[in-house]
């Protein structure tokens, strides 16, 4: 079994790629299944095969530990952990060959707590991977585009799992905005360029500063331009996918 988690940034498009792309591979003939790890996710767009919801309610959490909206996620989310056992229990039952896992909507809740890596790293014994979203629409700007970079490296460090890079929603860019992101991706002069010419004082600096540490992580960025709305760079991400887990196979024989 391979399991992909799938990171990113608050309405990177997670949710709506789960859905998407596992409908897709079912197309493919893969077999496929889905698990919601967002404890606080109001309505999903794919039938969870499991879902942690119905282990951790974040409205009994609040209310039995007198907590806010966000004190009662950050428990939730923690609390994945007291139940790891039962959803690799809940998984395993499926024994499916692709399990694709949407994380908590706000990823600083799975990603940059301790308790996300060790959830991560706990969930079955499957081979696993992460799938971090670059929001097209965020990254048309230099600057979100390096935080963005900055915050994949931040993923990659702490999952130490093979990463596949995505840029989400690329049916709302123009032609020319998609082409100018897959150039920064292609050529790091032509993002410094970018900074150089369209940011100024403070974020010029700090764009520079985080592209330095970036590099000296050195985590190669080349995010699969894709679209949960029209599946554009469904095959590629498939095969890269397969490049790393397969060797170039089906997942399901
Ligand atoms: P999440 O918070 O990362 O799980 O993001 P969601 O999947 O909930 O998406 C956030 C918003 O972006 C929703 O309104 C989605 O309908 C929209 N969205 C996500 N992916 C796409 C896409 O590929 N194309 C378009 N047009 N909208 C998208």
């Amino acid at each position: 079994m391979n399991l992909i988690f799938l990171v990113g940034t608050a309405g990177s498009g997670k949710t709506s790629l789960t859905a998407s792309f596992s409908r897709w591979l079912e197309t493919q003939r893969e077999d496929v299944m889905v698990v919601n790890l967002d404890p606080g996710a109001s309505s999903l767009p794919y039938a969870a095969n499991v879902d942690v919801r119905e282990y951790i309610k974040v409205e009994e959490l609040m209310e039995e530990h007198s907590l806010g909206p966000n004190g009662g996620l950050m428990l939730a989310c923690d609390m994945i952990l007291d139940i790891v056992e039962n959803l690799t229990q809940d998984i395993e039952d499926f024994t499916p060959d692709i399990c694709l896992v949407d994380t908590p909507g706000q990823m600083e809740l799975f990603a940059f707590r301790n308790t996300g890596a060790e959830i991560a790293e706990r969930l079955t014994d499957a081979e696993k991977g992460v799938c971090y979203l670059f929001d097209a629409v965020f990254c048309r700007d230099p600057l979100n585009y390096v935080m963005n970079m900055f915050l994949a490296s931040a993923v990659n460090t702490r999952f130490q799992l093979p990463q596949f890079q995505v840029l989400s929603k690329i049916d709302l860019l123009k032609e020319t905005e998609l082409n100018e992101i897959v150039g920064w991706s292609e050529d790091q002069f032509r993002l410094e360029e970018a900074v150089d010419l369209r940011l100024s004082g403070m974020n010029r600096i700090l764009s520079q500063d985080m592209m330095e540490v970036i590099e000296r992580l050195g985590v190669e960025f080349n995010p699969i331009p894709t679209s949960a709305k029209t599946h554009d760079g469904f095959n590629t991400l498939y095969g890269e996918l397969q490049r790393v887990f397969t060797g170039g196979e089906k997942f399901t024989p």
